[in-house]
């Protein structure tokens, strides 16, 4: 017997259509490349949507074309998403801080056909259009005024572009499984890999993600998405965010401490989200000017492991309650959100900041188990890592292309690539990438857990943990830190502070001081560069 409910596909562009009906004034507040603080709102937005999508077909782009965007995030920005979603194009994020011939491989796999670009980047277009045959149009997210005298041959204003377009389109009546978005992993081995997004995946992740467990926004938050929409979505924010009906503040391309304080506070934002890197920079600057952040209610921080250092001073300090957040391009992204159960919810000082490290439990929508290399199902006892694989409605099936298949099981498991543990409560903690593990007598080191602990010394800015090739143990682990500005950590010192907080065996074998340490085009710590600069680094253990 089937049910006799109605048949409303999960597209989409019901998501901004919903925001315009609802929520219509609400506004979307951008700092615009050119300069000044922009204002815009849903209504506006979806009818701006609707032009873009006018006007790619009427040029002749057709359903299933991948149209891609190299922008910061904008109103702008998500009208070319809406757009082109809804005349049944495909979006194709594509980062910036990847090297232009990076880009050109992605574009050319994914075969683009046009590109949204903001000013910022033109330089890499210039670079790239050559390589990528398939791209037929370009448009600059910009007017006419503002178009640079050295703008790619052919490529024209997105102002103008957009005022000719022909009003009166209709979305595009389709099957809810087809694809709407597609973005790259940054491949931190082999190349790149596509992950492809349908409209009933981003559905169902943006309702997902604003659940009250999950990050639990509402038409009454005002959400700074500081995680640009090129990295995994802007985690589902340019989604959630108008599903609720909450403004949105979009801070173009400035990340910096003074930039990011300026809009939590001149629009009152409640909620924001990034990967740590950013909120070393705010903090930092909070710090030094002795400002507060009196609207601010949540932040969401991911992408990599959140030192327990950063959750605290964000509570402690200015009363701002940190989610940490575990996820991945392929699962749209998110994982998990560590906010409390009722099991939980009573913990305060250290033994909260204990659970917070944590990344936290699955919302409705991820399967999550832990397993060993034979695929036996581990306990949840909080303390048996393994492979962390996933199953749900938004999380991939596999690669564009057919890539990584071996990543796939018959039963629908997706392996991670992390290792993990769950405890009794269904909360998850990553110990490392199964790559960078460091394997000493036969037993893993967590490097996440070397590195959080290092970051908490009172000198010391950024820490990364990597294994060294020992005679003896195989490998045993090596910190590279660096100091923050004006101070100068010792070895000793950074190793006595470690000391008795971590089993005896875990301990590093040597501490290097460096300038910097490199980071991938998504923020996390590059251990395949630091390794490779430290494969001839002998211990003094040896
Ligand atoms: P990329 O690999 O392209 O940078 P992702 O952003 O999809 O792309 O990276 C996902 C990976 O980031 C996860 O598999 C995990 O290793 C890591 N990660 C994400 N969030 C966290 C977190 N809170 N703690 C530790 N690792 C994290």
């Amino acid at each position: 017997m089937l049910g006799l409910m109605q048949q409303w596909p999960l597209l989409c562009h019901k998501i901004i259509d919903h925001a315009a009906a609802q929520h219509s004034r609400r506004e979307i507040v951008s700092r615009s490349i050119e300069g000044p603080i922009v204002r815009t709102t849903y209504e506006q937005v979806r009818e701006r949507s609707l032009r873009v999508a006018a006007r790619l077909a009427a040029e002749g782009f057709e359903r299933g074309d991948r149209i891609a965007t190299l922008a910061w995030n904008g109103a702008r920005h998500i009208e070319a998403w809406y757009g082109i979603m809804g005349m049944g194009g495909v979006y194709h994020t594509l980062n910036p801080r990847l090297f232009p011939d990076q880009i050109a491989w992605i574009m050319n796999h994914a075969e683009d056909k046009a590109l949204f670009v903001d000013l910022t980047f033109l330089p890499i277009v210039a670079k790239i259009a050559p390589l990528v045959k398939s791209l037929k149009k370009i448009v600059v997210l910009t007017d006419a005024a503002h178009m640079p005298a050295g703008a790619p041959a052919g490529a024209v204003p997105y102002e103008e572009w957009l005022a000719e377009a022909a009003t009166g389109f209709e979305w595009l009546a389709m099957d809810e499984n087809e694809a709407c978005g597609m973005c790259y992993t940054s491949g931190t081995t082999g190349d790149p890999k596509g992950v492809v997004y349908s409209h009933r995946s981003n559905v169902l992740h943006a309702m997902m993600a604003a659940l009250p467990d999950a990050m639990g926004v509402s038409s009454r938050d005002v959400i700074l998405p500081v995680v640009p929409m090129f990295h995994a979505n802007a985690w589902g924010l340019a989604q959630s965010a108008p599903m609720v009906g909450a403004k949105l503040v979009m801070p173009g391309g400035k990340m910096d401490g003074a930039s990011i304080y300026e809009l939590l506070d001149t629009e009152k934002v409640t909620f924001t989200a990034a990967v740590p890197t950013v909120w070393l920079m705010l903090l930092q600057y909070l710090e030094e000017t002795g400002k507060k952040l009196p609207y601010l209610k949540k932040v969401v921080i991911g992408g990599s492991a959140c030192p327990r250092a950063m959750t605290k001073k964000f509570q402690e300090n200015y009363d701002v309650e940190v989610i940490h957040a575990w996820g991945m391009t392929e699962m749209s992204p998110l994982g998990s959100l560590g906010t409390q159960k009722p099991e939980t919810m009573h913990l305060t000082g250290e033994a909260k900041l204990d659970m917070q490290e944590k990344q936290g439990f699955a919302p409705f929508g991820v399967e999550m188990k832990v397993t060993d290399d034979d695929n036996r199902e581990l306990p949840h006892d909080g303390k048996t890592f393994g492979r962390l694989k996933v199953r749900g409605p938004a999380v991939a099936a596999s690669y564009y292309g057919g890539a990584g298949q071996e990543q796939f099981d018959a039963e629908g498991w997706f392996d991670t690539g992390d290792v993990a543990h769950i405890d009794e409560n269904g909360n998850m903690q990553i110990t490392d990438r199964a790559k960078d593990v460091i394997k000493s007598g036969g037993e893993w080191i967590s490097t996440i857990t070397l590195e959080n602990l290092a970051v908490g010394h009172p000198d010391i800015a950024e820490a990364a943990a990597i294994g060294i090739r020992h005679p003896k143990w195989d490998e045993r682990p090596l910190i590279v830190a660096v100091a923050k500005p004006g101070k100068s950590p010792t070895r000793e010192s950074l190793i006595a502070f470690m000391d008795g907080k971590i089993a005896k065996w875990w301990m590093p074998d040597d501490v290097v001081f460096v300038s910097e340490i490199p980071h991938t085009a998504t923020g996390k710590i590059q251990k395949t560069t630091l390794r490779e600069q430290f494969k001839d680094y002998r211990l003094p253990t040896e």
